[in-house]
């Protein structure tokens, strides 16, 4: 028997197949989680970036214009060359910066001596000046004091505002004043610059001089004492642009609000990362993520909001960073399934070995019980050899005798010749009896160790008128009648003779022994189908189909002992197959039997 199959379930491959998936997507979940939470992190951080860096820019611009105001404390007066080398070295590294001015405050009563004094400079047509109400430039009107630019650097470009009064102009004087009121330098609200400079956005901040320095904290100064302020102005989108130059990424959307602006919702400024500059806006649009950053920064006595958002720029960025997710989610079900495959593999390898190893087992039982049959069968046939060794040499043995008896007895017979019925008819078994014998001995002869044949030409009814006789005497208590019909033709054929004498024996005392008393057994002798027959045909008892399918098994009687040894029908059968001839029987139980005897022609 071989195994072809072991039944196989593979729950650790699964499990591996099935838990690794769920990792997969575990971590997809968890690393987009991550993922949007650092893009919304990274925003907050780029936001609160810039707002620190623009904040910077703008403290610089203050503390350029405290540096100045250190001047003037300094000494006693700023000549306009100084005025102008100390600006020029400002502007060669603060570029956002539009110009520095120094406004000197004139009171009413000093404006003429003022005026005269720039002129004899080399000035010869200024005058303090102011915008009129048409916003052209013209002789200011009378006032208690001025605050004329009375230095103004660079000057080529700012010529047109040179003895302007800053303080004329609302939005400046509302930032002066309060400057002038807290001591502190103020910022203007955003104006778009006057100048040639650029048209863009821009701030004022103005620093109070007095005569002398005194730290913050004290008592404010008098009016009196008031010298005048340093400004400067500059432009916010530039000081944006140097401030965040060079950050990445650029996508990021800014607002910037004046919240100290009574009129703060129109001052909503949007800065065009294209232009560089800042473009007045409407409202703030607010993105659907929410990803909106907001801080309000002190300036100069003001209030700015600093507001971001993404751009579509910073979007794309970020699309790039989901693909990670992806691409975890797909490398990891990709090795579950190859760890899935290996496993498989794995353990079909297991169950092969498996199979091959019971496979094996099998065949090595199984040569192991032929082995011990073949063992078995060896002990039997030598155990037979010698039984069959046995039987000979104790025929030949009894046979001899049998001879001898045979002999005395047919003497004896001669001698008798007219002696009493009586004492003939016992000798006459006593030769049956030996004849029979000897029978039975040449049968287990002939079973155990089989006689070559040794053939000669004999005519059928011969062989059968040799053995018939034998029946007449035959010692039997079924007292059956021989009838023998004999074919009138010569039916030659090459045969051993003894031998086909055992045949006929053997079936005709079958025949005998099935009859019953007063029953009639007929030998025939005659040809068919190329082939002498010599049919025995009894009326006895028949035989069932198990008897018939049993005839020729060595040994098989249903005879007690001592009256059958089974081997009658199997001598007999082989004696015919040695002579290429057929042993037919017909019978059926209780209706007697023929027994057909074929042997080929001469
Ligand atoms: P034995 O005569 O020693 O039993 P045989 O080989 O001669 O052995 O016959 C085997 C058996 O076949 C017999 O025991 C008998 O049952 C059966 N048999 C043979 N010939 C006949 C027959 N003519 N009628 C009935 N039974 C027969
Ligand atoms: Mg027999």
């Amino acid at each position: 028997m071989k195994i072809n199959k072991s039944s196989l379930n593979y729950p650790i491959a699964y499990f591996v197949l099935i838990a690794g998936a769920a990792l997969s997507v575990l971590s997809f979940a968890v690393a987009s989680k991550l993922d949007n939470a650092m893009t919304k992190n990274d925003f907050f951080v780029f936001a609160s970036d810039r707002t620190i860096l623009f904040e910077k820019a703008v403290i610089d611009d203050l503390n350029v214009l405290q540096t100045m105001a250190g001047f003037y404390y300094a000494g006693e007066n700023v000549e306009r060359d100084e005025f102008r080398v100390i600006t020029e070295y400002i502007f060669s590294w603060q570029h956002d910066i539009m110009s520095i001015s120094w406004l000197p405050r004139v009171i009413n009563i000093d404006r003429r001596s003022f005026e005269e004094a720039v002129r004899e400079e080399g000035f010869s047509d200024f005058c303090i000046t102011e915008l009129d109400p048409e916003g052209l430039i013209r002789n200011s009107l009378e006032r208690s004091e001025y605050f004329p630019m009375y230095y103004v650097e660079p000057f080529e470009e700012n010529k047109p505002i040179f003895g302007f009064d800053a303080a004329s102009e609302p939005v400046r004087r509302l930032a002066m004043e309060r400057s002038r009121a807290g001591g502190r330098p103020m910022a203007t609200a955003w104006v778009k610059t006057v100048s040639g400079y650029s048209d863009n956005l821009a701030c004022r901040i103005f620093i109070p001089i007095y005569d002398t320095y005194v730290s913050s904290g004290q008592a404010r100064q008098s009016d009196d004492t008031l010298k005048g302020f340093v400004s400067l102005i500059f432009d916010i989108a530039k000081t944006a642009e140097m401030s965040w130059r060079g950050l990445q990424p650029r996508g990021i959307n800014a607002y910037i609000v004046d919240k100290s602006d009574p009129d703060s919702e129109g001052t909503i400024f949007f800065y065009n990362l294209k232009k560089q500059a800042f473009v007045k806006s409407k409202i703030v649009i607010e993105p659907k993520d929410g990803l909106i950053w907001r801080k309000i920064i002190n300036f100069a006595g003001r209030e700015w909001e600093m507001i971001y958002t993404p751009s579509p720029e910073y979007y794309a960025a970020y699309k790039i960073r989901s693909v990670r997710p992806w691409a975890v989610l797909i490398l990891g079900i990709s090795l579950s399934i190859v760890l899935f495959a290996h496993i498989l593999e794995l353990l079909g390898r297991t169950a092969k070995i498996e199979l091959d190893v019971k496979n094996r087992t099998l065949e090595l039982s199984d040569s192991n019980a032929k082995l011990k049959n073949a063992q078995r069968e060896l002990v039997q046939s030598e155990k037979e050899a010698a039984l069959g060794r046995f039987s000979v040499g104790i025929s030949h043995e009894v046979k001899n005798p049998l001879s001898v008896i045979l002999g005395g007895v047919e003497y004896l017979e001669a001698k008798l010749a007219n002696a009493d019925n009586d004492i003939k008819q016992n000798v006459n078994i006593i030769k049956k009896s030996v004849l029979s014998a000897n029978v039975i001995l040449d049968n287990i002869l002939q079973y155990v160790r089989p006689s070559s044949l040794n053939v000669d030409i004999t005519n059928l009814n011969d062989l059968v008128n040799e053995v018939a006789p034998l029946f007449k005497l035959q010692p039997t208590t079924t007292k059956a009648e021989i009838v023998v019909e004999l074919s009138p033709d010569r039916i030659l054929m090459k045969v051993a003779r003894n031998q086909i004498h055992q045949v006929i024996f053997n079936v005709v005392k079958n025949a005998i022994e099935a009859s019953s008393a007063g029953g009639k057994v007929i030998i025939k002798t005659g040809k068919a189908e190329g082939f002498g027959v010599i049919s025995v045909i009894d009326s006895g008892s028949g035989m069932s189909e198990q008897v018939l399918s049993n005839l020729f098994e060595p040994f098989f009687t249903t005879k007690r002992p001592g009256k059958g040894v089974g081997l009658g029908l199997v001598v007999a059968k082989n004696i015919i197959d040695n002579h290429k001839g057929k042993l037919v029987i017909d019978s059926e139980e209780g209706k007697g039997a023929v027994v057909r005897i074929f042997l080929p022609l001469a």
